[in-house]
């Protein structure tokens, strides 16, 4: 009886080993720049719907694009992700993306958040809040951009570096808002706020302003959301000191940017690659990036079940085209 068994396993195992199917396995190529670990669930999802397995490289954003230019017309990379707009246009300038034509994405994808020609598509949002220290300010001293500038709050605020995407998108975006000349003026005003040179991430400052090292920052609201839904007590004692605002909720509404991808013009899996980001689109990979990385879906019908993301509240929301 083992025996058999035992050579039944093999004739399987040998069928497997010369089998087209597993011979020409599907795959689908992911560079990808997020670097949440929460994504783990997201792409091992797609591998279990479709059974297409997805090799992932992982990379800072600049030099993932860098490696695609390199890589040519051999390049593997059919899908590239990424965070924030204005890396998403600069790799569709350079001519990286293929438009894709899918009735999906198109109706499930709200027309501002993706590319107007369909290179690229927004699958989460993020909003660029002001965090406060609630010892030292009280909401109504930071509810607007334009009070980071303001003299009052000299020596009072942090930054991560001002050529960071995060920091250039809100530029950006104020920059449309209120021109050239009135934004320098208050980028000026900001860096004669610091109260110390710009250094680390989103999280750095949010710790700074909780420890008082200083008052004020900005930050993205899923880091927020980390540290609410944090394991460790000392993280969540953090947030217990730390205000936030919606900045401009009387005028544009607050800045917000997307994380999102394409398909690559050079993909060699054309077909995995569009079933992978219509599938980025669907209710269930919405959930991921909601309860997962703490986003928030672009797709309404996505059910959120994270109480410590819904616990920050609905807010006004720059609706310029991102
Ligand atoms: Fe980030």
């Amino acid at each position: 009886m083992k025996a058999r068994m035992i050579r039944i396993a093999a004739a399987v195992a040998a069928a497997l080993a010369l089998s087209p199917a597993i011979a020409q396995e599907k795959v689908l190529n992911l560079y990808s720049a997020r670097h949440y670990q929460t994504d783990e669930a997201l792409y091992s999802n797609f591998t279990r719907q479709t059974g297409i397995k997805i090799n992932r490289i992982e990379g800072k954003e600049d030099e993932l694009v860098e490696r695609i230019r390199n890589e040519g017309a051999n390049s593997p990379a059919d899908v590239f992700i990424t965070v924030d707009a204005s890396r998403l246009a600069q790799a569709d300038a350079m001519g990286l993306f293929a438009p894709i034509k899918s009735a999906v994405l198109e109706e499930r994808i709200p027309a501002h958040l993706r590319d107007p020609e369909n290179g690229w598509f927004a699958f989460s949002t993020r909003a660029r809040v002001i965090i406060y220290n609630k010892l030292k300010l009280k909401s109504s001293d930071v509810a607007n951009y334009e009070d980071l500038a303001k003299p009052s709050l000299k020596g009072k605020l942090c930054s991560r570096s001002g050529a960071h995407p995060y920091n250039v998108s809100l530029g950006a975006a104020l920059i449309q808002h209120w021109g050239e000349a009135k934004t320098e003026e208050w980028a000026r005003g900001v860096v004669a706020n610091f109260a110390r040179a710009p250094k680390g991430g989103d999280t750095d400052q949010i710790k700074a302003v909780a420890v008082g090292e200083c008052d004020v920052a900005v930050s993205n609201t899923y880091y927020l959301v980390r540290l609410l839904r944090s394991t460790k007590s000392e993280d969540r004692a953090m947030m217990e000191k730390v205000g936030v605002v919606w900045p401009n909720q009387s005028s544009f509404g607050t800045h917000i940017n997307i994380s999102g991808g394409g398909m690559l013009k050079t993909a060699p899996n054309k077909e995995a690659a569009v079933k992978f980001l219509e599938y980025l689109a669907s209710d269930e990979a919405q959930a991921y990036f909601a309860n997962g990385n703490n986003e928030w879906p672009v797709v309404k019908s996505a059910v959120v079940s994270n109480p410590e993301l819904k616990s920050l509240g609905n807010f006004k929301a720059d609706t310029l085209n991102v």
